[in-house]
């Protein structure tokens, strides 16, 4: 056990947290900026540089397109302890048009325990919540008459980095991608905590902490299919609408299921600690089996969970977007059709276009050319090692009968980023929820918001975990 030299008054701390979260939540900084509010994500960088100076550290504020702020700071260990861990978060939201939403998504309405707002959940809460666990560390190096930006803080043998990056939304080069090329230092680390794990999730009556080990990653075509101009009055075949038609419906069905090692980990855990009707189906995904993994998938009530966990077993194909047509009495001889792939460790890019090609089929893939518009690597960090550890056993230590396990998202986040400079990248956002919450339904949702006593559990949980792996 690491002994704390202080102890922390937590409310009070939870207190300072909301606060800050609320100011964020003030700041707008949607990603893509808007020509009204072009500088949200520096003018919340600066939010978040001000608190540091307060708190007597040294941040430093870059801004490499102007209005697109990031923001990082250093707290020093006595450097006995190995690489430094790093706190990684963005400070861009997606947008949130107002229509549909019960309260402002800018105003941080605190009602009924819960506070709403863009952000609450993707991530101003981890923001803020890194940030208050830096500010107790400055507090604690203050209290003991040192000077915080300079000193070591008490009982820390690594550096604690907090890097919070613009542009994580759209992508990330006005953020994590420029300070990876620019500004190594600033995620150099042993390992790192970002968004999106160890939220309680609740599984017949179960609660289960995923903390995110892996990410699928993506791979976004156009394909420009050819076709033969003519007059709509005389139908042809080398239609490039029906051709478009014949290849969207070709890549409509699922890819076979492939389990990953992490995905096994997550369904045989599940499964051990699941009562038997629930644990029969974490076992039969388990098993990997095509046939099998579709038909449970088809049985469960949940149509989300099937969604979400149908995307975890697999790589994915979404067409998503159709442009073809002039005019109605115009034959097209072009169109194109845009297409989300989303791949799971171990699929290349190569390999997912080749997917594309096989699905089409040759006579199909003759009309069309493939234009990769974006790319990202998928990412696995080591669900062993001793910071996944640690996470686990704090995790526990707060909710006896949680159950962390390792998992992934369908998505990714800046870990993209941290993974090129081999930092093991984690999803933990520890949050305590309800059993009807759902945090996934959160993300970019209406009505995005987190409860002051989600906060107020995961707070120390952040804390104790920083502290162990430091100490
Ligand atoms: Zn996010």
């Amino acid at each position: 056990m690491t002994a704390t030299p202080h102890l922390v008054d937590w409310d009070v701390a939870t207190r300072t947290l909301v606060s800050m979260l609320r100011e964020l939540i003030r700041i707008p900084s949607v990603n893509p900026p808007s020509p009204d509010r072009p500088d949200g994500e520096l003018l919340a960088a600066r939010y978040l540089a001000g608190v540091l100076e307060a708190a007597e550290l040294e941040p430093d504020v870059i801004e490499p397109v102007p209005g697109r702020g990031s923001v990082h700071v250093r707290l020093r260990g006595d450097g006995t302890g190995g690489d430094p861990l790093l706190l990684l978060s963005h400070l861009d939201v997606v947008p949130a048009p107002p229509e549909r939403w019960s309260h402002g998504p800018f105003d941080a309405d605190l009602v009924d325990g819960y506070v709403y707002g863009r952000g609450a959940i993707d991530m101003k809460d981890l923001v803020a919540m890194e940030l208050a666990v830096i500010l107790q560390l400055a507090s604690e190096a203050r209290a003991a008459g040192l000077d915080p930006a300079r000193d070591p803080i008490p009982g820390l043998r690594r550096d604690v980095l907090f890097t919070c990056t613009a542009d994580e939304e759209a992508g990330g080069q006005a953020g994590a991608a420029w300070i990876v090329a620019n500004r190594p230092e600033w995620l150099a680390s042993a390992g790192a905590i970002n968004e999106s794990g160890a939220v309680t999730t609740t599984v017949a009556g179960v609660r289960f902490y995923p903390i995110g080990v892996a990410e699928k990653g993506y791979a976004a075509y156009r394909i420009h299919v050819k076709g033969t101009w003519g007059h709509g009055s005389m139908p042809r075949e080398d239609n490039a609408v029906i051709l478009a038609a014949a290849v969207i419906s070709s890549l409509a069905r699922p890819e076979p299921t492939r389990l990953t090692p992490v995905m096994t980990r997550f369904l045989e855990t599940a499964a051990d600690a699941l009562p038997p009707g629930p644990a029969r189906v974490a076992r039969a995904l388990a098993a990997g089996d095509d046939a099998l993994t579709q038909a449970t998938l088809d049985g469960l009530c949940d149509r989300r969970d099937a969604i979400a966990l149908r995307a975890l077993l697999r790589d994915t194909i979404s067409p998503d977007v159709v442009h073809a047509g002039v005019k109605y009495n115009v034959i097209p001889g072009d169109a194109t059709v845009e297409v989300d792939c989303r791949v799971l460790p171990g699929t290349t890019e190569p390999m997912i276009r080749a997917r594309l090609i096989e699905r089409m089929g040759p006579e199909l893939a003759a009309a069309c050319t493939i234009e990769l518009i974006v790319w990202g690597e998928p990412v696995e960090a080591p669900a062993d090692g001793d910071l996944f550890e640690i996470m686990s056993a704090v995790v526990r230590e707060h909710d006896p009968d949680g159950v962390p396990l390792p998992s992934m998202v369908p998505f990714a986040t800046d870990a993209k980023y941290t993974a090129e400079l081999g930092i093991p990248t984690y999803g933990f956002s520890p949050l305590r929820f309800e059993a009807d919450e759902r945090m996934l339904d959160r993300f970019h949702g209406v009505d995005e918001r987190v409860s002051v006593a989600a906060l107020r559990w995961g707070l120390p949980v952040l804390y104790d975990v920083v502290r162990r792996f430091c100490a």
